[in-house]
């Protein structure tokens, strides 16, 4: 359909009119915004429907990727983009007298995700959807989305994030798809009269999951695939009578997202939660295979399972319990085909992050699933002790110590395992996943992650996506590699003065948002130094503050810094991680110190921006002149900041960590700052003693003595706590061990960045080098080497 100005035009008005009952100037911000997303979503409905038949008729392999995370941030803009209507509607806005920015920033970002691993889901779908690849979200529509972080006296305090409070204009409720999901009650097995042993369910407690989908628009190519979130409900039963404390519990499975991003959660609901999205998910699966199917003989060549970390692992029983109790298929039959359709990604190397479920609890809340894992357990031993005997079999068997071990499932039930970037996929083959790994080497792959470029570029940065289309062309917004074509241009000194103006550009943008939103002015000829991530030690937002209270003592002692810099965080911590919210109120009580201080004057801003989300990453992320990488080596699995700040420019200082290691080789080590301990030396480093470093080492000293002599205003508590951590009780991540070299290496950003011009050199170079990290390229591997799918020409 081709969309014209005047079309579009027309339907903007005659959708007020419809929803509205009104002319365009008397509606709310917020009910143009909810025209405009209705509109644009009639402009891909026709193509949703039609990619579902395609599909159908094709009988093409669908993949189904299970997470219980999506970060998608805004459809808007990206759909807008993807449809190719941007211009179009731009203009059709203007006349209308409307102004787009303020529209667009009405639409709320979805709660539906923590961090690093919900974006991930997301780029996937993106990508997949630009590349023709079959591939269908599956997650929870959770009511209130992470906590809206707030900061009172420079502590976190979470309000409820209302997402849906005015709906959401991209869902569509289906609830004649809805599925009935039992929890609890006995189970047990009762042979019927063909002599078929039927699973026979007594007192469960029903909850009805009904789906809304989300269409996931590709990049000008008429795909519309599906991102399909479910909902508990009541049974619709109406001869049944609810009390209200009934309702709230069915109620409660869907309400909350955990803001969980490693660990740290209430373990029931969240369990119930996981069996809810991956039963509902799997007969959805099931019904719609069978719709075209009359036997599961093809089930294998015509679906994809995807487990994204553990939180989905049940899907390996849920399938074998619908083929088994359902479709009446033998246990081996089951197993093979369970087997042949799931695969696995891991993404964490913290073993307290590793889901484990006490045997009890498990078997009260999923009677049936409990039953079929400890199947899958006896059999698992029965093979596998002979072979490679009882002590390494039982160290990885999905049941031990009266725990359901919830990656070694997914691992024995996969044909697929993969970490998600080259040293974490090592790491998981020679310590996490090790003894699996010795049972099934040839299950284990690496995949390292991506970002979509066409959100981190095109939609957040659209000075440089500009000033690439002029230099090297539009391809690499399709094919991203084709960046490569700006590394030819890094000599050219018109390109270079382009890029310095491109990111003075993004950096006033940003500082203009800083002083309305915070009231701090900020120098934007000073280099703007970003980390933003959720807050966690191992991340090591710490170790970035320290530099901070070191550059502060240096101009108290009268010293010039090298460069000036405004050091901007932005990170939310885990209600209940209390560590890392005493790390916030740190960083918080030091922007309350250095901001005021006249003599530091136009040398040094803390910058700590409120609620993190996929939004506020669009506004930091185009302004960044360095990228905070420093996690503690062996801990970060990849990171996917690193690789969008890459992509906008920003030169990374990093530790040799996840994917830091692999955006070296692709950058040069002239092109990149890094620091610290390898993964080697971290495990050898068998004496560690930071008690040590605090007494020898005069500078630290120093600066671990302002944490608790007064210097930092109103952070007693705190202070002392994140100085004991350091100090008494060996400094668990390596903070002070890392210290010395990461000044260093802060050091030499500062020299670097004094000279421009080999400053936007490197920062050309970062960007020419960044296409291999677009996650339509692990798409493309996935779909290849995991899922065996055919990548659709879009051309076709
Ligand atoms: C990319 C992204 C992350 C992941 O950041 P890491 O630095 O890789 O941990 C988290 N949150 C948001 C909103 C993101 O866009």
């Amino acid at each position: 359909m081709k969309i014209t100005e005047e079309k579009f035009i027309k339907d903007y008005q005659d959708r007020m009119m419809a929803m509205y009952s009104m002319a365009i100037p008397e509606a709310s911000k917020a009910q143009q915004y909810r025209v405009l997303a209705s509109v644009v979503r009639d402009y891909y409905a026709k193509d949703w429907q039609q990619t579902r038949t395609k599909y159908e008729k094709q009988d093409r392999k669908q993949i189904y990727y299970f997470s219980i995370e999506f970060l998608p941030g805004r459809f808007l803009t990206q759909n807008m983009l993807n449809l190719g209507i941007t211009d179009v509607v731009l203009s059709g806005l203007q006349k209308l007298g409307l102004k787009y920015n303020e529209i667009a920033g009405r639409e709320p970002d979805p709660g539906l995700g923590n961090g690093g691993l919900g974006r991930l889901g997301s780029a996937f779908l993106d990508s997949a959807a630009s590349e023709g690849v079959a591939l269908n979200g599956n997650s929870i529509r959770y009511q209130y989305g992470l906590f809206k972080q707030d900061f009172v006296n420079g502590y976190q305090v979470e309000l409820p994030d209302d997402w849906l409070r005015n709906g959401n204009a991209w869902e569509v409720r289906k609830e004649n798809r809805a599925c009935v999901v039992h929890f609890g009650g006995n189970v047990w097995l009762k042979e019927d009269s063909l002599g078929h042993l039927r699973a026979v369910y007594e007192h469960t407690n029903d909850v009805i999951a009904v789906p809304y989908d989300i269409g996931i628009v590709g990049y000008k190519n008429n795909v519309v695939n599906t991102m399909r979130l479910w909902s508990a409900e009541l049974p619709f039963n109406a001869d049944q009578r609810y009390t209200l404390a009934e309702k709230q519990q069915v109620n409660d499975i869907t309400e909350v997202l955990y803001p969980d991003d490693s660990n740290y959660e209430g373990r029931l609901l969240r369990l119930k939660q996981e069996y809810f999205f991956v039963s509902a998910g799997i007969q959805s699966i099931v019904r719609a295979y069978r719709k075209t199917h009359r036997n599961f003989n093809e089930f294998s060549q015509k679906v994809g399972i995807h487990i994204n970390d553990t939180h989905p692992a049940m899907a390996v029983a849920e399938l074998m319990r619908i083929l088994m109790d359902e479709e009446f298929l033998g246990w081996d039959r089951a197993w093979n085909i369970t087997t042949q359709v799931m695969s696995y990604t891991n993404h964490t190397l913290l073993a307290e992050a590793l889901e484990t479920w006490p045997e009890d609890m498990f078997a009260k809340t999923v009677p049936r699933i409990y039953q079929i894992i400890q199947e899958i357990d006896h059999r698992f031993r029965q093979k596998m002790v002979p072979i490679h005997g009882a002590e390494l079999v039982s160290s990885v068997a999905p049941i031990q110590d009266g725990q359901v071990r919830m990656a070694y499932l997914a691992v024995i039930g996969s044909h697929s395992v993969n970490g998600v970037a080259k040293l974490h996929t090592e790491l998981l083959q020679s310590s996490v996943l090790n003894g699996l790994y010795q049972i099934y080497p040839e299950k284990f792959n690496n995949k390292t992650n991506g970002v979509t470029m066409r959100r981190w570029l095109l939609v957040a940065n659209p000075r440089l996506s500009h000033l690439l289309n002029e230099a090297i062309g539009t391809d690499w917004q399709r094919h991203p590699d084709a960046l490569r074509a700006f590394k030819v241009l890094t000599q050219d000194k018109t390109i270079l003065q382009k890029l310095g103006d491109v990111k003075h550009k993004n950096k006033r943008e940003l500082a203009t948002q800083i002083q309305e939103q915070l009231g701090i002015k900020v120098n934007t000829h000073a280099l703007f130094d970003v980390q933003i991530k959720r807050l966690h030690a191992y991340k090591r937002q710490l170790l970035h503050a320290l530099y901070i209270i070191d550059e502060y003592l240096q101009i108290k002692d009268g010293k010039k810094l090298t460069v000036p810099r405004v050091h901007i965080f932005a990170a939310k911590a885990a209600p209940s991680y209390y560590y890392a919210k005493e790390i916030i109120k740190l960083i918080n009580a030091l922007a309350d110190l250095i901001n005021h201080d006249p003599e530091v004057n136009n040398q040094l801003k803390i910058v700590f921006i409120p609620n993190y989300g996929v939004s506020i990453a669009e506004k930091i992320i185009p302004a960044a002149d360095v990228s905070e990488q420093i996690s503690l080596a062996g801990k970060e699995a990849s990171g996917t900041s690193n690789m969008k700040l890459m992509a906008n420019g920003a030169i990374t200082l990093a530790t040799l960590d996840g994917a830091n290691i692999e955006i070296k080789d692709a950058v040069g080590s002239d092109n990149i700052v890094t620091f610290g301990m390898t993964v080697d030396e971290v495990e050898n480093f068998n004496f560690y003693q930071s008690a040590q470093i605090y007494k020898t080492n005069a500078r630290i000293h120093r600066i671990l003595d302002t944490l608790v002599d007064g210097t930092i205003p109103d952070i007693t508590t705190e202070g002392r706590d994140i100085f004991n951590s350091l100090v008494q009780y060996n400094d668990q991540y390596f903070v002070l061990a890392d210290y010395d070299s990461y000044v260093q290496a802060q050091e030499k950003i500062s020299q670097l960045y004094q000279d421009r011009y080999d400053w936007y050199q490197m920062s050309a170079q970062n960007i020419a080098a960044s296409g291999r990290f677009a996650s339509d390229y692990t798409i493309q591997r996935y779909a290849e080497d995991i899922w065996h799918v055919k990548i659709e020409d879009p051309a076709e």
